[in-house]
């Protein structure tokens, strides 16, 4: 490991004096720790943000207010997330560990990397670790890669869990920096890689997350689903993820979302194949056509080709769960 200096930052002030001269902000440091192991990352500075008092997850404006240092099993277990955004919490519940959720804080879910072997492997060319390398996974180890809106740069996922729950429940990012204080969409936060694959979002350097909003979802709270494919039960990431939250009053579909992990560079949703299922019934064909959708232009790179036929099925499966009614998360170990 490169040596570096660390800090501790009391208050919101000081850890953006320390951002401003470019250290980099530590929360959980479940991912920034180990991307300095392998030597991915090499901060000069590290500025220890635990201590701002941004851990709190409360109702805001008829919504959810969530700190960005806020613990993921603090999240997904505190009665508000549990009753009134089930699929927020099945979503956070869904990834890695008991251990890792317990250290894991939601603005550091959102910026963690991707986990495309290149990436970790500094003994590799890759175009997001250093640009103008190349990208050994187009035609290398792509089992765990993206088959929509992908670049011929890079063709990586966003890996998070909690990240897919956020994007279909239209939240929005909060942020500050010595320049002030800005309000991202959920859905102009992660980018695609386009040509610049090594930028993964659109926080500009010296800016922190502050917290996270979401809006009421109180028509979504009883038909929500989070399906996970994955290749074993805890602490894998996903192939592919769906969240999908159906609006249904007198046995039609009065509104939905639906949102993919594990198929793009970013969170996916096609609010296109959400307007087609509004007026319908909830039912296999009607989800399939929906699905289609979704899946719009999706490609496969060889050893990921069976993300095609597995992000339908898991579509069809979330909506069709859905609408059979939200199954609330109960047991989870901590
Ligand atoms: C073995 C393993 C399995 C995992 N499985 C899953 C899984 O299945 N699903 C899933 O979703 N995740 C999974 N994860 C990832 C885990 O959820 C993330 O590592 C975690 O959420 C990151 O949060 P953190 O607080 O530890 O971030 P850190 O590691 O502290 O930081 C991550 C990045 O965010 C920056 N940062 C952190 N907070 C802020 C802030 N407030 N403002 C600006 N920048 C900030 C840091 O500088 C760093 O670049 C897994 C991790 C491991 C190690
Ligand atoms: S997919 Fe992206 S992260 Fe992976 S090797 Fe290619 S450029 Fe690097």
């Amino acid at each position: 490991m490169n040596p570096f200096t660390f800090t501790q930052a009391s208050d919101v002030d000081a850890a953006l004096a320390r951002l401003a001269s470019g250290a980099r902000p530590i929360a959980g440091g479940t991912n920034l720790l180990d991307l300095m192991k392998e030597g991915v990352m090499r901060p000069g500075e590290l500025v220890d943000i635990n201590g701002l008092g941004l851990d709190t997850v409360e109702e805001a404006n008829g919504g959810l207010r969530l700190g960005a240092l806020a613990r993921n099993a603090d999240t997904a277990y505190h009665p508000l997330v549990r009753e009134r955004y089930p699929l927020l919490s099945a979503a956070i519940l869904a990834g890695a560990s008991p251990q890792l959720r317990n250290m894991a804080t939601n603005g550091g879910n959102l910026l963690q990397r991707t986990r495309c072997y290149y990436f970790y492997d500094v003994g590799t060319p890759c175009n997001k670790r250093e640009p103008g390398t190349g990208c050994p996974a187009k035609d290398g180890l792509n089992r765990l890669h993206a088959i929509l809106g992908t670049s011929e740069h890079c063709i990586a996922t966003h890996p998070s869990d909690m990240c897919v729950a956020l994007r279909a429940l239209d939240s929005v990012v909060h942020v500050r920096s010595q320049r002030g204080e800005r309000d991202i969409p959920f859905a102009d936060f992660h980018r695609l890689p386009g040509d610049r694959p090594e930028l993964d979002n659109t926080l500009e350097p010296g800016e922190l997350i502050t917290h996270i909003t979401l809006p009421d979802a109180a028509r979504f709270r009883a038909h929500s689903a989070y399906i996970k494919v994955r290749e074993r039960l805890s602490y894998a990431f996903a192939l592919v993820s769906v969240a999908a939250a159906l609006d249904i009053q007198s046995g039609t579909i009065r509104a939905a979302r639906i949102a993919l992990g594990g198929v793009a560079h970013k969170p996916w949703r096609v609010e296109e194949a959400e307007e087609a299922l509004v007026g319908k019934t909830p039912g296999l064909e009607t989800f399939g056509a929906a699905a289609d959708i979704v899946l719009r232009g999706a490609k496969g790179h060889g050893q990921n080709d069976f993300k095609l036929t597995l992000a339908r099925n898991t579509i069809e499966q979330a909506l069709t769960t859905a609408a059979r009614g939200t199954e609330y998360a109960k047991g989870e170990q901590r």
